[in-house]
């Protein structure tokens, strides 16, 4: 079959290794001049079924209300924002029930782990290398309470597929030394040995140098208009330099998907959360962090990739607006040099790499994949939120898979837009 894939980030480019090495004939086009130059680009690096958890849990909507318009808080609703969110916003809150939030942790868990194989199969016939890092990740915790609902809640995560360890202050110290400078507030952490850490980015541009050997063509510099239809089939895709026809179309435009369904009449519940990173070279720090750790009370993530440090968080609801807010730059700088004050020496202000990105998030936290209903050969492989390096490889053989009419390895039913 001849397939056009939209997007180049994580899914379009997993989606087109797996196409590609089913035979199909595969063109992967994007707006972009390169690969992975969107959300794909510099995210927090972290391969991490620990984050299975959707991000509505149960309390959600009081918490964003009591953040509403607090420019410094974790998650910003801007009100200006709401009414491009009342219908997704309302399912969002219904899927922060506890069945269904344990139920769609469930999914991304068992994805996450699929992912894992996927990666590791995919890793021994093509070594590439991506800062990537086997250490685990370490979620640190200030406060008793929060503590006490770790705890609670990790014998479920066991039950899912996701090892924990719950450890006290010494032992996190012993794991990630760089903490001891300034961890007296941390009183303990839940470790994840199975958790990994790498370069998105790096991956996905030797991704693409691989799929070119393999013949996989890319157009890039291309956007995509709109789908062409007869009779609930797509016939071609409109784009700024023509029409191209293939026999199938996997849609993996990341948060932008819905807007080029909308005319299709495919409603897909996803909305652009934007979070931000910082990148750091600390090539000068000897006793620089070696593990990724997760602070959910500051909602940061740092992680050492190479000789640089990433830390990436935040979260804002404020539709498809791209520009850099400094100050929430600020913040997430703010949370590396609390967490390790050392870095303060090392820092080039000069030259920080500040970035953001559109998380695409669906309204249950699950990532949409397979058969588009109504359109035979549309296929979609988006919205997979705060979790697109975490579950790509998996998330693009499913796909795959689905559209060559091999069995797939997981129930893909349980991903399929028709689920809403
Ligand atoms: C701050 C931050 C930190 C994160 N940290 C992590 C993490 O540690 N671990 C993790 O698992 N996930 C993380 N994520 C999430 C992860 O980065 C995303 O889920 C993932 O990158 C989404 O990949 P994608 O391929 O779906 O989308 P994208 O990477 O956005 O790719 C979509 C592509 O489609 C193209 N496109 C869109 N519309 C059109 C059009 N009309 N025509 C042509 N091309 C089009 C775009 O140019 C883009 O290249 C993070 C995200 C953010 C923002």
């Amino acid at each position: 079959m001849r397939i056009i894939v939209i997007g180049s980030g994580l899914m379009g480019l997993a989606s087109a290794y797996y196409l590609s090495e089913h035979g199909h004939e595969v063109t992967v086009i994007d707006r972009q001049q390169g690969p992975a130059l969107e959300t794909s680009f510099a995210n927090a690096g972290v391969i991490h079924s620990s984050q299975a958890g959707p991000w509505n849990a149960p309390g959600i909507a009081l918490q964003v209300l009591k953040w509403m318009g607090k420019e410094d808080s974790p998650f910003l609703l801007r009100p200006n924002a709401i009414p491009s969110l009342i219908g997704w916003g309302l399912s969002f809150i219904r899927h922060s029930r506890p069945n269904r939030f344990r139920a769609n942790l469930k999914k991304n868990a068992a994805l996450a782990s699929y992912n894992i194989q996927c990666m590791q199969e995919f890793l021994e016939q093509h070594p590439f290398d991506y800062c990537a890092s086997s250490l685990g990740v370490m979620k640190v915790i200030q406060k008793e309470q929060d503590m006490e609902k770790e705890i609670a809640s990790m014998s479920f995560y066991k039950s899912v597929g996701i090892q924990n360890e719950v450890l006290n202050q010494a032992e996190i110290f012993s794991k990630e030394p760089a903490l001891i400078e300034n961890g007296q507030n941390l009183i303990g952490g839940i470790y994840f040995p199975g958790d990994q850490a790498g370069d998105a980015y790096q991956f996905c541009v030797q991704l693409t140098d691989l799929l070119r050997k393999k013949n996989v063509q890319f157009e890039y510099d291309l956007t995509v208009d709109e789908f062409l239809t007869s009779n609930n089939v797509i016939t071609a895709i409109k784009t700024s330099k023509g029409e191209y026809s293939g026999d199938s179309y996997v849609l993996a435009a990341g948060s932008y998907s819905p807007l080029l369904t909308k005319k299709l009449g495919l409603n897909i519940p996803i909305r652009p959360v934007k979070g931000y990173s910082i990148t750091l070279d600390m090539s000068d720090w000897e006793a620089k962090p070696l593990m990724p750790i997760i602070d959910d009370e500051a909602h940061v993530a740092i992680t050492p990739l190479g000789n640089q440090l990433r830390a990436a968080g935040t979260a804002e609801l404020n539709g498809y607006k791209d520009e850099i807010n400094q100050y929430r730059i600020q913040l997430v700088l703010d949370q590396v040099i609390n967490r390790y004050p050392e870095a303060k020496k090392h820092i080039n202000y000069e030259e920080i790499n500040s970035w953001c990105g559109f998380r695409p998030i669906t309204v249950d936290g699950v990532p949409i994949i397979g058969d588009a209903p109504t359109y035979k050969n549309l296929y979609l492989n988006t919205g997979h939120g705060h979790l697109g390096w975490t579950l790509a490889m998996g998330s693009g053989k499913l796909v795959a898979d689905n559209i060559s009419g091999h069995n797939t390895t997981l129930d893909i039913g349980s991903y399929a837009l028709n689920r809403f």
